[in-house]
Order: C-alpha cells, then sequence, then structure tokens
C-alpha cells in the first residue's frame, strides 16, 4: 500500500466528494496525496436484508447489487477530485442487525437519525480495526472524518473511531457534512455534544478556485443513483454547491473543516 498525505473516511459512498471534493481536488494540483476510504460500502446479502433496507430497495426499484452500482460511481468521482478510492465491506445502517440479539437495529428513519444502538457500543473498535492497515502505511496522514452534521448513526460510530485516533495523538481534521450542513443550525446542534468536557474546537475554511468547484461539481454529477435524492437536476446540483462554498467561504469558494484545540493529546492528558 503506498503512503498518502491525506486520509478521508466516507461513511456513506458520497460523503466525502459532497463535503470536500474542492478542497481534495485544489490540493491534488499542488501535489498532495489523498486516498478516500468508505466504510459501510459492503453489499448486503440477500440474508441480510432487512424489512426497511428491503422498502428502501422496492422504492428505488429492484437493482441487483445497489451497493455495487454506487462502489462504481465513487470510483469514478473519486478519480475527479483526484485521488484514489477504497472501500471497506461494513454495511450501511439499514442492513445491520444485532451480533448478539440478531434483530435489525435501525429500522426506520428515526433510529437511522437516532443514536448508537447499544449493541454496537464496540462497533467503532472492529471500524479501527479495519483502518489500522492504511493507517499504517500513511504514519503522518491527516485522517478528515465527518462532524456528523445531521446525526446519522453511520457517521457518529465513524467519529467515534476518530476520536479515538485523535486521543492516540493522530492529526485530525472533521469536515461539515453536506448537505446537511446548509442549515447553519445543524451545525451548532452537531458541536453542542462535541463540546462536553470542556472541549473546543476551532472551524477553519479552505478556499479554492472555480476549477476546483468545477471538479467537484462534475464528480457529484457521478453519482447517478443518488443525485435525484437531493436535486432535480445537474445544473440544481451546481448551482447549490456554489451557493454553498460562497457562504462558507465569505465570498470566495470554501469548505468548512474543524479542529479539537483543546484538550490535545500533547497537553499533558
Ligand atoms: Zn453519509
Amino acid at each position: 500500500m503506498k503512503p498518502y498525505d491525506c486520509l478521508y473516511l466516507a461513511p456513506h459512498l458520497d460523503d466525502v466528494v459532497l463535503s470536500c471534493g474542492g478542497t481534495i481536488h485544489r490540493r491534488a494540483r499542488e501535489g498532495e496525496r489523498a486516498l478516500v476510504i468508505t466504510l459501510f460500502a459492503g453489499s448486503p446479502t440477500e440474508d441480510a436484508n432487512t424489512a426497511f433496507s428491503r422498502e428502501l430497495k422496492e422504492r428505488w426499484g429492484a437493482v441487483e447489487d445497489p451497493v455495487g452500482v454506487r462502489r462504481r460511481e465513487d470510483m469514478d468521482a473519486v478519480t475527479r477530485v483526484g485521488a484514489d478510492a477504497a472501500h471497506l465491506e461494513f454495511l450501511d445502517c439499514v442492513y445491520r442487525r444485532g451480533p448478539r440479539s440478531g434483530a435489525d437495529l435501525y429500522p426506520a428513519v428515526e433510529h437511522i437519525f437516532g443514536e448508537i444502538h447499544p449493541e454496537e457500543g464496540f462497533f467503532h473498535e472492529e471500524l479501527l480495526a479495519a483502518l489500522r492497515p492504511f493507517l499504517a502505511a500513511s504514519p503522518r496522514a491527516t485522517v478528515y472524518a465527518p462532524l456528523t452534521v445531521g446525526h446519522h448513526v453511520d457517521h457518529l460510530v465513524t467519529m467515534r473511531a476518530v476520536r479515538t485516533l485523535h486521543d492516540a495523538g493522530r492529526r485530525v481534521r472533521f469536515y461539515e457534512d453536506y448537505p446537511y450542513a446548509v442549515q447553519p443550525d445543524e451545525v451548532e446542534r452537531a458541536l453542542a455534544p462535541l463540546r462536553e468536557g470542556d472541549v473546543e474546537w476551532l472551524k477553519c475554511c479552505r478556499c479554492f478556485g472555480p476549477e476546483d468547484l468545477d471538479a467537484k461539481a462534475d464528480a457529484i454529477s457521478c453519482y447517478r443513483s443518488q443525485i435525484s435524492t437531493f436535486w432535480q437536476s445537474l445544473s440544481e446540483m451546481r448551482r447549490d454547491i456554489e451557493t454553498y462554498a460562497r457562504t462558507v467561504g465569505d465570498g470566495e469558494l470554501g469548505e468548512a473543516f474543524w479542529r479539537i484545540v483543546r484538550p490535545d493529546p500533547g497537553d499533558g492528558r
């Protein structure tokens, strides 16, 4: 495995391109090597399909392997922003069952945007174990993870894993999850629990140029199976991501990242 300067963690196939695509493209032009690792990119077996996931499948149309389609879309998208892609085989929360009970863990929308199920109290350790080879191959790489805007359980469990890395001294940054982050009060709502225990967070905006925004739009358009969930047309998508980038960049084009400034692992804890 070759070493990278940055490891971007996407819970789902599209999170990183939607949230960080402009930054990745800009920095790739400057020679930065980035790997986008999607964690919950596994295809469920028919047996693993839960009642809720079957309902979604019927709503979206019967496709043989919908996650496989999304993995191929992601390969194209990530390449267009100038990074490499890797896919882990964990299942999206809609497919997950309790290791002890065998019950569907997140059977409805309120569970998906609720709290991590008690049966998954140590699930983040499994994620970390799967990430170890990537972390070992790039020991100095900055790790990027979702800030958990929107409160999706797969984003929460990813954050939990990455907080462990931060505590162990790894350089970590958290990106604002787009499109949830379009609502400023959603960002504040995500930060409120993260500030518990006097943890201090600092926001920084990474600016980029129009060509980077074009590359990001081009990459997002690769997610053909997902686009209609968010937008009615590609031009609407292009307009929305520019509006968001100009809001974040205060007139310039930008994306927002957060880091923990206190306590940090170096200050004697
Ligand atoms: Zn996601």
